[in-house]
């Protein structure tokens, strides 16, 4: 039974919002193992990879969904992403989603971000946040927002308000050992049937929006989901889907690091291995190491000649 990271979806009986909280502990701490990052940007980490898996709530497939940020400030990529798998049975909560998440800093970040705690604008500089959905079968989708917001959450909230006209409201929240977030959203007419609950529903939207804008991050974090999706919305007949389990898992494989080496200069790779014998790549997100040498390379070569024609 999923109960330290997990994603509790939630709707309320014939209006037309939908919700999910999602809480991570083991997966967040997987995820920052060996990176050493400043605490402001542990904490950056663990927004994004909160958001990731409340922004896949209205995906009916199997997708991997990632939120990329880009900037000229401290940070320079910061990149959180979402292995989103449906059950299966919808008998049984064996949905298993898979998170996973890196920064990358300027060489003075460390000095930087230590010094001064910044918000999220700051900490990336001019920049923008990519919101990109891959589904397993289907077209790829991107949706692009100006990083220019004092946080994580208001760009989010932004994104959804004006590309996808979806009202939304995002709440975050980390400390050092866990993060949790809450997303509360108000669902595309066409999957509601609109009529004379519709006036109604706005007043009903407004109060939701009042309920959980009153949450704080030690609530978010510390209140288990049921307790807190039932202090904040018993009066308005909040149902809860069974909650799906979320671990910390890395898709990096010796091929796929051997197929993003054969995108290098052939002539590249001869130097190095003339200097150093082989090549070691380092996988970002979790640290994997993988080896490769000329014979490595060499069968490599072969396989990607054969795969193309
Ligand atoms: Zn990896």
């Amino acid at each position: 039974m999923p109960n330290t990271d997990l994603i509790q979806r939630f709707y309320f009986a014939g209006q037309p919002f939908r919700g999910a909280i999602v809480k991570l502990q083991n997966s967040f701490i997987e995820a920052l193992n060996g990176h050493n990052y400043p605490a402001a940007i542990n904490a950056l980490l663990g927004e994004s990879l909160t958001a990731s898996m409340l922004m896949g709530i209205h995906l009916k497939h199997n997708a991997r969904l990632s939120l990329q940020a880009r900037g000229d400030g401290p940070v320079k990529l910061l990149m959180a992403e979402a292995v989103i798998q449906q059950a299966v049975d919808t008998e049984e909560t064996a949905a298993q989603h898979k998170v996973r998440a890196v920064a990358r800093l300027s060489e003075e970040a460390p000095q930087t971000i230590e010094n001064h705690q910044q918000g999220f604008q700051h900490l990336l500089g001019r920049g923008q946040l990519a919101i990109t959905i891959e589904p397993e079968e289907g077209e790829r989708y991107q949706g692009i927002v100006g990083a220019d917001q004092t946080t994580l959450s208001l760009c989010l909230e932004s994104y959804f308000n004006q590309s996808e006209q979806l009202p939304t409201l995002f709440q975050l929240a980390t400390s050092e050992t866990g993060a949790a977030g809450i997303l509360l959203q108000r669902m595309p007419h066409d999957d509601h049937q609109v009529g004379e609950n519709n006036l109604n529903s706005n007043d009903i939207w407004d109060e939701l929006i009042a309920l959980t804008s009153t949450l704080t991050h030690k609530e978010l974090l510390e209140v288990p989901v049921e307790k807190l999706l039932f202090n904040l919305f018993h009066e308005h007949q909040v149902k809860l889907s069974p909650p799906d389990a979320i671990n910390f898992e890395c898709s990096c494989s010796y091929q796929r690091t051997g197929a993003a080496l054969m995108q290098i200069n052939p002539l590249e790779i001869a130097s190095i291995l003339e200097a150093d014998k082989e090549i070691i790549m380092d996988c970002e997100f979790c640290s994997a190491r993988y080896r490769f040498t000329k014979s490595d390379i060499d069968l490599l070569d072969q396989q990607s000649n054969q795969t193309r024609h």
